[in-house]
Formats: structure tokens, C-alpha cells, sequence
């Protein structure tokens, strides 16, 4: 049986949205791509990555795993959730965190170095006035379509998504 892959938020930001097909991502993962990289989300929304919860019983695994190992301290509650998904599903994990990588190998899971080949950096994006460049606040990416931005409330002219420079 072919293991399913669970995506860390650098592989879920860096990957080409093909390379995800039937991947496994983090339901609270979305707040964290949401924030630093909006723009990012609106392809994300249309993958189909599987957006999951793991349950109590492996949070608690992943936790008493975390807490021998003295991984749990610089752990954030998305990374304990990735390895408890990771434990649920069987799963191969894609990360660069240390700290996660060496609860797999505690917990006997695959894990991979996150293989950001070809793509050099990682963008961030804010909302910027297509006339006046004035910059706006950003809206909820989750539903938006980029047409749906609006417009400047300076002067008028559509929002833009820009990458940051
Ligand atoms: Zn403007």
C-alpha cells in the first residue's frame, strides 16, 4: 500500500499544488498559510488535499511521544498535530523541523526532507491598490475569489494581490 504523504506548512506552501494530489494537511494548518500567504491559499483551496483533524487519541500519543523524547517544548500545537497524523494514517512526513523529524524517528514514521527543488523562495503577498499602490488590508482568503478583492477606498481603482518585495 502506497503511504500517504502529510505535508508540513513549508512543503504545503512550496510544493506545485499537482504534487499534492491526496496528500494529508492539518485543518488548523489553513490559519497559518491563510496569514502569511494568502495568495497561495486561493490555489490551495482548489487541490485536493485532504484538510483533517487527528483525533484526541493520537494527539495524545504524539504528546507523550513529544514530552519522553524532550521534543515538546519548541513544538507547536500544528507540529504535534502533524505527527499525529502522521501516526494516524501510517503516513510519510514531509518536513525540515528537527524536532519533528526526530519524533518520527522515535515513533517509527517515515519522514522526508522537504524537497523545495527548483522553487528558490517563498513569497509573501499583500493587497495593494492597482492605481494609487496605497496598501489594504487583507480580506479572508479562504472564500475569495481574487476578482472579489474590491476596490481602493482612496481612489477608487481594483485591488490588486502583489508579491511582497
Ligand atoms: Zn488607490
Amino acid at each position: 500500500m502506497e503511504s500517504v504523504d502529510v505535508l508540513d506548512t513549508s512543503a504545503l506552501i512550496s510544493w506545485p499544488v499537482e504534487r499534492m494530489s491526496g496528500a494529508v494537511v492539518l485543518e488548523g494548518q489553513k490559519g497559518e498559510v491563510e496569514r502569511k500567504f494568502p495568495e497561495r491559499m486561493i490555489s490551495l483551496e482548489v487541490s485536493d488535499l485532504n484538510w483533517e483533524t487527528p483525533t484526541d487519541e493520537s494527539v495524545e500519543i504524539a504528546r507523550k511521544l513529544a514530552s519522553k523524547t524532550g521534543d515538546i517544548s519548541g513544538l507547536s500545537s500544528i507540529d504535534l498535530g502533524l505527527l499525529a497524523l502522521a501516526i494516524e494514517k501510517n503516513g510519510r512526513l514531509h518536513t525540515d523541523d528537527y524536532r519533528l523529524q526526530n519524533l518520527c524517528k522515535n515513533a517509527g514514521v517515515e519522514w522526508l526532507p522537504v524537497e523545495t527543488g527548483g522553487i528558490s523562495s517563498v513569497w509573501k503577498w499583500e493587497v495593494r491598490c492597482s492605481g494609487c499602490q496605497s496598501k489594504a488590508e487583507q480580506p479572508n482568503f479562504v472564500t475569495l475569489k481574487k476578482e472579489e478583492l474590491g476596490e481602493c477606498q482612496d481612489c477608487g481603482a481594483p485591488l490588486r494581490v502583489k508579491k511582497m518585495e
